[in-house]
């Protein structure tokens, strides 16, 4: 008997029956243009031996000019099928299924070639488009068309067509990208024209027992977006032509609302993909947001859909679908939906990998081997890097010990659970307990390492962390100035009037707590469609509200301050800055950069631009100006005979963040 009787019920499309309800949504990962594909195979088998029902690849393009870059992985060349039979040999071999993603980018192509159904440029890409002229549309048909037979002959067990998120497909559908006259364009049945066209072409060419999934978008979230009667008349069209499966799209990539960020609630558009069901006869999925068994349970519990798809939760744990089999959800990996190392790692031109599970797409090159010769290991520090070091060290066999003297696992995440949209860091606190204790990690709170208590150790790890930076402002007066640690530890209650010394994450995440009032808005989900004007698509064209979004006032008058003459927020990440920032204008937060801090007195804060002086009226000054590594117990530890290694804060404070320090505990773990 198992915990999730939806998940886990077979799906059986004809010629093939799924064992689960499962699909690992497709990703970009970056592996393909490394070019070794043992690696890319590695990847992917890993998660097909943790049992998801159905794998899809990241996208590939169909030809050069579909490609989302020049340069990007694809299936164009008759010589790219050696590689893919590699990837789709290793997960048979674990006992699973793939489908390989056809992806045409369209006018979102990164290149001066990319194509269109009109010249119109996209506001996310400096390339105009070109249009396409009737054999333009058919050689984009028979490209789309030859990648699936060539798919076949890799061996994929089906294909997905990419057919939203604003790409190519989806740009002939509204009326904003395709202002052609021909039979292209104009009615909606001359829009969905090429959609229906390559679905049917594909069809007829791979024959019936062949998985051809399509993903549609079901609420474009831009102006002038689809219809729902759009949406339900494309469905329908696309069965007809042969999809075996459709798959949700949430957003196009240039919508100005979030869609998978942390900050989006659970599950926030299964009601969407819901009103979809009973529409067609052939299985329908949905996505976002999507990361616990429960959650996904709940969602086919609720008749949302046939089938779940669940992306980013297989870079953090790709054992997810048997450990949820097993009972044992507690120690799923939890993704957080950071995207710092997945997503920001893609706009980075970096190999993807994941905050929670360094291993990710790293698999051949970070190897937590069991030991040979188990040591004593103390580490000192329970925040990410400590709690990373004492869990790979501990898996791999040797004797670990905890010590911090907080009473609770987790450092500075116990800060970041607290700022509203963050609520994911406590899963991550969690997990890190639960498989502390599975590991056998001898975990001592409250307690104080000093030398004499670590001269037992073979290896002490000092993962200490940081001290919060004092920038010396010179400060008179009864306004409050207190750090980030008073208030995000309740330590300090700010007044009505704050000014942040310093924008970087945390005067962020400082703004943020402090212009929220209430319930968070990722807690709740009618509350986070007020704040970003999402609305039903059956009401609103794209599902977006006519007046906009309404979020609640903020409770304080908050201003945001660096020295720099930047646009604050300007380092964030590339896939979650543009939502911090526009969360803080939607609540009145002013952010200023290129300010210099005179002093603090009953006025306020005092500061010199390229203005000249000014002043900010308020009562508590909060200092977010970045951090000092703590390193007192490596100086104490100097010539104990203990083999001393540093890591997270503690070595290197600037530009710290749980990404480096995770991955930089597990890297040293993994070598002792
Ligand atoms: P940070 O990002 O390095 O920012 C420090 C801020 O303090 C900057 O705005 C800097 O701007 C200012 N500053 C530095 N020295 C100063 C001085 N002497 N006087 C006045 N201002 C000074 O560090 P953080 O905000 O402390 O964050 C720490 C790390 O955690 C960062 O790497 C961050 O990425 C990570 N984090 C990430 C997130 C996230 O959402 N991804 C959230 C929280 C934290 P100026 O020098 O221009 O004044
Ligand atoms: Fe999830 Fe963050 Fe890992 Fe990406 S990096 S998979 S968002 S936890």
């Amino acid at each position: 008997m198992t915990d999730y009787p939806h998940l886990f019920q077979p799906l059986d499309l004809g010629h093939v029956t799924l064992p689960n309800r499962v699909l690992m949504g497709s990703m970009h990962t970056g592996l393909e243009e490394v070019g070794d594909f043992d690696r890319v195979a590695a990847f992917y088998g890993a998660r097909a031996r943790g049992g998801v029902g159905l794998i899809v690849t990241g996208g590939m393009s169909p030809n050069r000019e579909g490609g989302v870059l020049p340069g990007a992985a694809g299936l164009f060349k008759p010589e790219d099928i050696a590689n893919h039979r590699k990837v789709t040999d290793r997960v048979h071999d674990e006992g699973g299924r793939i489908a390989m993603q056809i992806l045409h980018a369209g006018r979102y192509a990164y290149s001066p070639e990319c194509v269109a159904p009109s010249a119109v440029k996209s506001p996310i890409s400096p390339f105009a488009p070109k249009e396409l002229d009737e054999a333009g549309i058919e050689k984009q048909i028979a490209d789309i068309t030859t990648s699936a037979e060539r798919a076949r002959e890799a061996g994929y067990d089906g294909v997905e067509i990419m057919g939203s998120e604003g790409y190519f497909l989806n740009q002939f559908l509204v009326t904003h990208t395709n202002r052609r006259t021909d039979r292209w364009g104009g009615s909606y049945e001359n829009r969905m024209r090429l959609p229906v066209e390559v679905v049917r072409r594909v069809r007829a060419a791979v024959g019936e027992d062949f998985i051809l999934i399509y993903r549609l978008s079901m609420i474009d979230l831009v102006p002038n977006g689809s219809t729902w009667d759009e949406v339900v008349t494309l469905a329908k069209a696309i069965e007809s032509a042969g999809a075996s499966i459709l798959n949700t799209g949430i957003g196009w990539h240039e919508a100005r609302i979030p869609t998978i960020a942390t900050s989006v609630p659970r599950r926030a558009f299964t009601w969407v993909t819901k009103k979809l069901m009973g529409e067609v006869a052939i299985p329908v999925i949905t996505s976002n947001r999507i990361n616990t068994p429960e959650v996904a349970e709940s969602v086919l519990a609720d008749g949302c859909a046939d089938m779940v798809s669940m992306a980013r939760p297989f870079l953090a744990d790709p054992d997810f679908v048997g450990k949820a089999k097993a009972g044992r959800s507690e120690t799923i990996a939890p993704c957080i939906a950071c995207n710092q190392a997945c997503l920001d790692h893609t706009f980075e031109m970096k190999v993807a990998s994941c905050l929670v599970n360094p291993q990710a797409a790293h698999e051949t090159e970070l190897v937590y081997a069991p030991t040979d010769t188990p040591k004593k290991i103390a580490v000192v520090g329970a925040g990410p890097a400590g709690l990373s070091a004492s869990l790979v060290a501990a898996e791999r066999g040797h004797a670990v010990t905890l010590f911090d003297r907080a009473s609770e696992i987790g450092g500075q995440l116990n800060m970041a659970k607290k700022v509203p949209g963050k609520e994911e860091f406590f899963g991550l606190i969690d997990w890190y307990r639960t498989m502390l204790g599975e590991h056998g990690v001898d975990v001592q709170l409250g307690v104080e390492a000093d030398a004499d208590v670590l001269s037992d150790f073979d290896h002490v790890i000092v993962a200490t962390g940081v001290l919060p930076r004092d920038p010396g402002i010179p400060a008179s007066g009864d306004v409050q100035v207190v750090s980030y640690v008073d208030i995000l530890t309740g330590r300090a209650e700010a007044g009505d009037r704050v000014a942040i010394v310093g924008a970087g994450g945390i005067g962020f995440d400082v703004a943020e707590y402090l212009s929220h009032a209430g319930e968070s808005p990722a807690e709740n989900l009618e509350l986070w469609k007020e704040e970003w004007g999402v609305s039903d698509p059956a009401e609103h064209r794209g599902g977006l509200e006519p007046d906009g979004a309404s979020p609640t006032a903020s409770p304080r008058q908050v201003t945001l301050l660096q020295r720099k003459a930047e646009r604050p927020g300007k380092r964030l990440g590339k896939t979650t800055g543009w939502i911090h920032r526009a969360s803080l204008m939607s609540k009145g937060v002013k952010m200023m950069g290129g300010a210099e801090y005179v002093r603090i007195d009953q006025d306020g804060l005092h500061i010199m631009t390229s203005d000249g002086p000014g002043v900010i009226a308020c009562d508590t000054v909060v200092l977010c100006a970045g951090q000092e590594p703590e390193r007192s117990l490596e100086n104490a530890l100097e010539g104990s005979g203990s083999t001393v290694h540093v890591i997270g804060g503690a070595d290197v404070a600037a530009e710290l963040d749980a990404k480096r320090a995770i991955d930089q505990g597990a890297r040293l773990a993994a070598a002792l």
